[in-house]
């Protein structure tokens, strides 16, 4: 029987319902929820991106703001924005468009987004956060992995799971979110000697690598869960011989179908559930900053 399907827009749905659901209760009570998005430099890509973040948002009764600067802005003048968005108490939920230009510390710009409003959950503290097992925002994907998973009933305790890729956005959070959830974690990356070892007896394959075609039938043990986080442009021949770009995952969908119990598709998995989590972050920030929820 070919591996069911996890539908990562479904969820995202019902998802952004609640988020609606709970806008609509901090608003009814004069709680304003307000995020703001940070962009350094004019790339048109991640401006489209913060247009779709824009339209999103509005449709969730959020209010969304861009902030733009210049390419040459200094980190001492970002980290000085930061701190006034931290400061404003009608701001309660920040990000960074990332990549960033290259004279800019990354690390150093997330760690001054402040803690209660960090909608990505990426300020190293955050993260130190999760690793202490009393989250206060997790990263947007390692969560979406999660629900992803959860939504299987396969039980994550004691599970063996094996997570490819260990970056600090993807594969590192990932694996220690799903440690906190009691699963056994082996975490694969560039030097691990034998991939089939570890990805073979994962009753869980988690993949956030980036590669296409990184993992196929022969990785998978039979029946078990696979999450594709991988977004991969391709391009292929479509049936008329024309090349066209395709997206796909990490995952060899078509050889893997036949022998996993359970299967994300890309494109309609891990990303449409990554930005129900942004949402569902930015209300929870919102909650944070208006001392209806406490951080611990
Ligand atoms: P990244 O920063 O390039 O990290 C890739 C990780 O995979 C690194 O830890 C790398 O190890 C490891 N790796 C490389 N080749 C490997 C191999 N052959 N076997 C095992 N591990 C290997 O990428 P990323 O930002 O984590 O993103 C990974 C993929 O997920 C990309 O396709 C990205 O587009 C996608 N992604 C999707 C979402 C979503 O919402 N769906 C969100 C984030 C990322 P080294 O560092 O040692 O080289």
């Amino acid at each position: 029987m070919p591996a069911k399907l996890i539908d990562g827009k479904i969820l995202a749905m019902s998802i952004r319902q609640q988020v609606v659901r709970d806008a609509a209760t901090l608003l009814e009570k004069g709680l304003g929820i307000h995020l703001v998005a940070v962009l350094v430099g004019h790339s048109p890509a991640a401006r489209v991106y913060a247009d779709n973040q824009a339209r999103t948002c509005r449709d969730m009764g959020i209010r969304y703001s861009l902030l733009e600067f210049a390419a040459d802005i200094t980190q001492v003048q970002l980290n000085t924005e930061l701190a006034r968005l931290a400061a404003d108490t009608t701001v309660t939920g920040i990000m960074v468009h990332l990549p960033l230009p290259a004279h800019l510390n990354t690390q150093e710009t997330q760690y001054a987004i402040d803690v209660l409003k960090d909608v990505e959950g990426v300020n190293p503290a955050n993260i130190g956060h999760v690793v202490y097992g009393h989250t206060i925002i997790a990263p947007c994907t390692a969560l979406a992995t999660v629900e992803l998973i959860e939504s299987t009933g396969v039980p994550l305790r004691g599970a063996e799971v094996t997570v490819v890729g260990a970056s600090r956005i993807a594969g590192k959070p990932i694996a220690l979110l799903l440690t906190e959830r009691q699963a056994t974690v082996t975490l694969c990356h560039i030097h691990t000697r034998d991939l089939f070892i570890h990805s073979q007896k994962a009753d869980i394959l988690v993949v956030a690598v980036g590669k296409p075609g990184l993992i196929s039938a022969g990785h998978v043990k039979p029946g078990a869960v696979v999450i594709d986080v991988g977004i991969n442009r391709v391009t292929t021949a479509n049936a008329q011989g024309q090349l066209v770009a395709i997206t796909v995952g990490d995952v060899d969908f078509q050889s893997v179908l036949p022998v996993a119990g359970w299967l994300t598709p890309v494109p309609g998995g891990v990303g449409p559930m990554t930005v129900a989590m942004l949402l569902k972050n930015t209300l929870r920030a919102a909650r944070l900053v208006h001392k209806l929820e406490k951080p611990f």
